[in-house]
């Protein structure tokens, strides 16, 4: 048995006048014309109605909603939780080429038949522009299972090196027993699907709860999931309210991980409730969480400006800075400040294009609701109190859609709050240093990262990117040269930061797998 070749999925660019860009415009104007949808919640296959309604509102246009689902009540999350294990013996059984058709054939169904409409849902309920939903539901989703398939197969094939005279011995990978709880944030389409996802190629049974913000997008994966073939209970969709769902969730005996992707608030309190809840697990819960990220970008006076500039407000200011990985601080020689790198960073933050994201023309849409709004802003207004000065951008009108003007931030205080504190927002703090204090800078970027997820370092001086790779150790999960600190590609740089971004088990990569399997050795004589 051998999979079918992967490679990463082509992304489409939508350009004007183009079919794909007319045939997405369709997706678009007949998901408006239908919605608001009805979202159940599905256990054991079936749609659960609970009649407990909630709302996911259209964050550029706050008054519409894309659907209202059932939340899931407590009858519901036991049914969830006995019919996944109810489910567990059929799914981890099962033959590994037949899991792997599922997910390889979901695969397909993202990058053909759905695409458009998985697109539509994303930059809808999410406000993504149709570039960043592309490489996200469409792309990213997609290399996740296709090459989810291929990490299996690598994990599989990990076997004991030596058999002695007479004997053969074998790991098998058993999916790990009990279930595994999976919650998932609105930012990307993708993360729902891999949280999901990953840990039931293994053979676990899944109960997922997506962000209220995400619930649409996530629950057309379950459907195309279905559609290709997954067998009824082996993921139990359940939206709703995070503190009744997950604190019901997390007293069941057989609670067996946790894949969480989210805020370091929510997932510090997950990990402290599970310790209360040791006694109560047959096993020792693996937990898997991603929380964050405060990304450096570090320009060194050898950088070439103009890509420094671009990829800056690339990183920064796409997605509105919604993304663990948005660049949010950033360090610039005075040299390269004053030589152009502050003129030009301006001018290309002036001609962003802010409005609603289904207009091909937009860069930065709409934050996800009024709790962001209200924060990101309220760190504008903190910024200017704290004596920063605010080169670009500021005010903005929430009364509508969310939508918070890309900001540039100037310090000269690297402890002030824009400086290490998760905004996640279109804000950008800048800190110049004088060229000589290269070294020293690297150590205040260190000293200053509580989280470590996602960093860049510009230089065309080799010696120079060496230095800050070396002194900025554990600054970061992901670092990058001379290129934006966002956009991990699935099978091309694993994904994940520690300290407070999480335990950096590296979503992307076959390192993942391994959280969800519980290894047995088996030795036989001759
Ligand atoms: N993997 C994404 C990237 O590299 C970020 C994921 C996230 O925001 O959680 O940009």
């Amino acid at each position: 048995f051998k999979i079918p070749a992967i490679d990463n999925e082509p992304m489409r660019t939508y350009a004007s006048g183009s079919a794909e860009r007319r045939a997405l415009q369709a997706a678009i104007t007949q998901m408006k014309q239908e919605l608001p949808f009805e979202v159940p919640c599905i256990v054991n296959g079936q749609p659960v109605k609970t009649g407990k309604i909630a709302k996911q509102p259209l964050p550029a246009d706050h008054a519409k909603h894309l659907c209202t689902y059932h939340e899931a009540d407590e009858a519901t999350i036991t049914r969830a939780i006995e019919g996944a294990l109810a489910a567990k013996e059929h799914w981890e059984t099962m033959p590994w080429n037949d899991r792997a058709a599922i997910f390889l054939k979901a695969a397909d169904l993202l990058s053909g038949k759905y695409r458009y409409k998985m697109l539509a849902a994303t930059m809808l309920g999410q406000g993504k522009n149709a570039w960043q939903a592309e490489i996200d539901a469409a792309a990213e989703l997609t290399d996740f299972f296709r090459f989810g398939v291929k990490f299996v197969e690598d994990l599989y094939s990990q076997q004991p090196s030596k058999n002695a005279a007479g004997s053969w011995n074998r790991t098998e990978y058993r999916p790990l027993e009990g279930f595994v709880l999976a919650v998932s944030p609105f930012n990307f389409t993708a993360i729902g699907g891999n949280l999901a996802g990953a840990p039931a190629m293994v053979g676990n049974v899944i109960v997922w709860k997506p962000s209220p913000s995400a619930i649409y997008s996530n629950y057309l994966i379950y459907q195309i999931l279905k559609e290709a073939g997954l067998p009824d209970g082996v993921i139990q969709f359940v939206p709703g309210p995070a503190p009744q769902i997950v604190s019901q969730v997390l007293t069941s005996p057989d609670f067996a991980a946790l894949h969480f992707t989210g805020s370091t608030f929510v997932f510090k309190k997950l990990w402290r409730d599970i310790s209360n809840n040791l006694d109560t697990y047959k096993s020792y819960p693996r937990i898997v969480g991603e929380t964050g990220g405060k990304n450096f970008h570090l320009i060194h006076s050898s950088a070439e400006v103009r890509n420094a500039v671009l990829q800056s407000v690339r990183s920064a200011f796409e997605y509105s800075g919604q993304k663990c990985s948005a660049l949010s601080r950033l360090y610039v020689s005075a040299s390269v400040w004053k030589n152009g790198f502050k003129e030009q960073l301006l001018e290309e933050v002036a001609k962003i294009k802010v409005g609603n994201p289904e207009d091909v023309e937009t860069f930065v849409g709409p934050v996800i609701n009024e709790t962001a709004f209200e924060k990101i802003t309220g760190y504008i207004k903190l910024a200017k109190e704290n004596g920063s000065e605010i080169l670009i951008g500021g005010e903005s009108d929430g009364s509508k859609g969310y939508f918070v003007k890309p900001t540039v931030v100037l310090t000269k205080d690297p402890q002030s709050a824009t400086m290490v504190e998760e905004i996640f927002g279109p804000v950008l703090t800048v800190y110049v240093f004088e060229d000589a204090d290269y070294d020293k800078t690297c150590d205040i970027i260190d000293a200053t990262s509580s989280y470590a997820l996602t960093g860049s370092i510009f230089s065309s001086d080799r010696r120079a990117l060496i230095r800050a790779t070396n002194r900025l150790r554990h600054a970061a999960g992901n670092i990058y040269y001379n290129e934006k600190c966002t956009g991990a590609v699935v099978g091309q740089q694993p994904f994940g930061g520690a300290r407070k971004s999480g335990t950096n088990d590296k979503a992307g990569s076959v390192q993942l797998f391994y959280r969800f399997v519980s290894a047995r050795s088996i030795k036989e004589n001759f």
